[in-house]
């Protein structure tokens, strides 16, 4: 017996989805060095140009020098430091919810949540688009796990007739390989009408949507009764690192009790939770950063659509062109990266056979000039392909 990895990375090779991680040579941003070249970037998440802000870096070493560097512990043993609890406190008011739970990243987050929701004779239903780690939660969780079409409520509400036990409905809020919205408000009315519960994971609508910039559910005003589980990452639009599910005391004291990936693990540093406080206050009250993004959006969206590109239905800073062969969307890719742009092609199995995609994502950091550019390159590298063809 043995593990014939060779033949695997071969085959993996031969289908076009191997993955290598460029090497990021200088801070986050519209501007980077990425394997010794200099790159003007559409790929990475942080919507609101905060990784690399002066005033989060500040926050992050006076919280070292004040509260160290590691976090010591887990939150149940001494790990749960005055800058974790500051930052959960300022996340319920955020969030306009009675309580927030910190969890170190995302990943963790989704699995902590839906895991000590819901167990065996349980039900978890979830969009198929979902981000993985939704779905990996769904299979660990032991509940029966059931995945509905895309944005499809009719479906849903067939499968939310035949559920049995406590049944928590899945979804993410900004899909984040599409930038298409969950249709909340429906979702909501489905799941409430059968007395589930819906989760949502906003790890792309925190930020950027919503006027204070709380994302999907301020976007459509709903409730914490209609939404009673909400997550957000720190990863993203805040910059920082992390992540938060909010609701209701018993949702979080049940978190506390019963999530395992929030028990056994160390918690995140607390200077890291100084930075994300100093993001938080930027995020809420730096409306320009919003608007600035939504006027990029707005001008990547007119000339994409004037050259005949295939764009989706979003209006998010998540903004895939559909390529469809992954070969292709590789191909492309390159040749952008040739006139010093990068944009990340997605293949299968990240996004569903035969739909690769450019992925650009565009930031708050970025200008108006430098989409242009963006635009030109795309013009160029799409020609160039069609005279291939
Ligand atoms: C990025 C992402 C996560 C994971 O968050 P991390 O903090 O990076 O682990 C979870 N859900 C969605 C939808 C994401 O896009």
């Amino acid at each position: 017996m043995s593990f014939d990895l060779a033949a695997r990375l071969a085959a993996r090779r031969a289908e076009h989805l191997y993955r290598q991680r460029p090497l990021l040579q200088s801070p986050q941003g519209p501007q980077v060095m990425v394997d010794g070249q200099p790159l003007l970037a559409f790929c990475n998440n942080d919507y609101l140009g905060l990784a690399n802000h002066p005033q989060v870096i500040e926050a992050w070493r006076a919280g070292a020098s004040r509260w160290g560097v590691g976090g010591g512990a887990s939150h149940l043993v001494v790990g749960h430091a005055t800058p974790h609890h500051e930052l959960e406190e300022a996340l319920a008011a955020f969030t306009g919810r009675p309580r927030a739970l910190l969890f170190t990243t995302g990943y963790m987050a989704n699995l902590g949540a839906v895991t000590a929701l819901v167990g065996q004779g349980d039900t978890v239903l979830e969009d198929r688009l979902n981000h993985a780690s939704l779905l990996d939660a769904g299979l660990l969780s032991g509940a029966r796990f059931n995945r509905y079409l895309h944005n499809d409520v009719q479906r849903l509400a067939k499968r939310l007739e035949k559920a049995t036990g406590n049944t928590l409905v899945v979804t993410d809020g900004v899909f984040s390989m599409d930038g298409d919205l969950a249709d909340l408000p429906a979702l909501a009315r489905a799941t409430r009408a059968k007395g589930a519960w819906l989760m949502v994971d906003d790890a792309h609508g925190v930020g950027p949507l919503g006027a204070t910039g709380g994302g999907i559910v301020e976007h459509f005003g709903l409730s914490q009764e209609d939404v009673p589980v909400l997550v957000g990452t720190l990863g993203k639009a805040f910059g920082t690192a992390g992540a938060f599910v909010a609701g209701s005391e018993e949702l979080i004291e049940s978190l506390i009790q019963f999530a395992r990936p929030y028990i056994y693990t160390t918690s995140q540093p607390p200077a890291l939770a100084c930075a994300t406080l100093k993001s938080l206050e930027l995020l809420r009250t730096e409306h320009w950063r919003r608007e600035h993004l939504n006027g990029l959006i707005r001008q990547f969206r007119r000339g994409a659509e004037q050259m005949g590109l295939a764009l989706m239905d979003s209006f998010t800073p998540i903004q895939p062109i559909l390529i469809g062969d992954s070969a292709k969307a590789m191909r492309l890719s390159q040749r952008l990266r040739e006139r010093g742009i990068m944009v990340t092609a997605i293949r299968p199995p990240t996004v569903p056979a035969g739909s690769a995609r450019l992925r650009v994502t565009l930031t708050a950091a970025h200008s108006e000039a430098q989409v242009q550019q963006l635009l030109d390159a795309l013009e160029a590298c799409f020609c160039l392909e069609a005279e291939h063809a």
